[in-house]
């Protein structure tokens, strides 16, 4: 009889323990843990259990992951971290950037948020959802402010980095994948998506080209003004990389999936940015595509990378089947990625557990 590979022995295992909470200690028959077979990341929101975050970064550890990107509280932070740092688990907190719905910070710098093409502010109305307020890279309180907080991040003793999300403008253009939901065509850049027309950056546009972006005949049109927004968020990175730097902390971002798209749809020129490591968020189901989607899409950011950092693909586990979760990560792997990070850990079911660990 064939010898089962040890894939087959857990998953044959695996059928008489129904109802069991998935943790690889149930295994008691298989010698080895089964563990991840690329290196691998996850997005993960602590909560305040933090019983459950210790487990849950045992479990971690103990698959071979490489690293985590965190979201929680302070003190959520300082246990994670400690705990991450003892069990050699890399840890970067992640930090909801420039997307900054506090009504605190609403009420004390409305004149951070960004405006529209049509004058209105994002903090009064925001696009898409009521918390889709943004603030403007081009304002120096708002680099000061995100230089701050990173800093008081970097500087905490366990942090091994900082991960920036929603470090970006808003969708001008949403992936087409969310156009029905919000019962929307967005065939070209209209005027109450496009974003930031504030006194600041009209200013800084002008003395650079000479003249006002309200004032071109196209302005979704003119290339300098997009380059424009795009080195708007590439200038506040590379800041942040300085200050994650003096602390010889990493500094990574999640990003959209390919250049193009996040060029073209929320302004991010990601490789262009000086960064540790990258994660796209391949979320093929966003822009309508299939699973195989994940090579090409990873390939396109390896290509325009030319090696200076490396790119773990981000895969959206609610759209991928529990049994083609490993064909995912090897999708990922054909494009040249240098691992997978996985959105999130809550969205791992115990049935793509087994397929994801071998
Ligand atoms: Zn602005």
């Amino acid at each position: 009889m064939r010898k089962l590979t040890k894939r087959e022995f857990i998953k044959i295992g695996a059928m008489g323990v129904s109802g069991v909470v998935f943790m690889p200690g149930f295994l008691g028959g298989c010698r080895t843990m089964p563990k991840v077979t690329v290196p691998s990341w996850v997005w993960y929101s602590g909560g305040r259990d933090e019983k459950k975050i210790k487990k849950d970064l045992r479990f971690l550890k103990r698959s071979g992951f490489t690293g985590i990107h965190f979201q929680g509280g302070l003190e959520q932070v300082k246990t994670a971290s400690s705990l991450a740092h003892d069990l050699g688990l890399e840890f970067h907190v992640w930090v909801i950037s420039l997307m900054a719905r506090s009504a605190k910070i609403v009420k004390e710098h409305h004149d951070w948020y960004m405006i529209s093409r049509e004058g209105i502010s994002i903090a009064d109305h925001p696009p898409y959802v009521g918390y889709y307020k943004w603030l403007c890279p081009n304002k120096t309180e708002v680099v000061d402010y995100m230089v701050k907080r990173v800093e008081g991040l970097a500087s905490m003793d366990h942090v091994d980095g900082v991960h920036l999300d929603y470090i970006r403008y808003p969708d001008v253009i949403l992936p087409v994948g969310l156009w029905k939901k919000y019962h929307l065509v967005q065939d070209r850049e209209y005027p109450q998506y496009d974003y930031c027309y504030c006194d600041d950056c009209r200013r800084k546009f002008k003395e650079q080209e000479g003249v006002d972006p309200l004032e071109l005949p196209d302005p979704p049109k003119d290339k300098a003004w997009r380059q424009f927004r795009y080195d708007s968020v590439t200038r506040l990175v590379n800041r942040l990389k300085k200050m994650t730097e003096k602390y010889g902390k990493k500094l990574t971002a999640a990003v959209f999936p390919t250049p193009d798209i996040a060029r073209k749809l929320v302004r991010q020129d990601w490789t262009c940015w000086n960064l540790d490591a990258v994660f796209p968020m391949i979320y093929h189901n966003f822009y309508e595509k299939d699973i195989d989607w994940i090579e090409v899409a990873t390939r396109e950011g390896i290509e325009a990378l030319h090696g200076r950092y490396p790119l773990y693909s981000g895969l959206f586990v609610p759209a991928i089947a529990p049994d083609k979760i490993q064909q995912a990560v090897d999708f990922a792997m054909k494009g040249g990625a240098k691992g997978v990070c996985l959105f999130n850990f809550r969205g791992m079911t115990e049935k793509h557990w087994r397929d994801f660990l071998d």
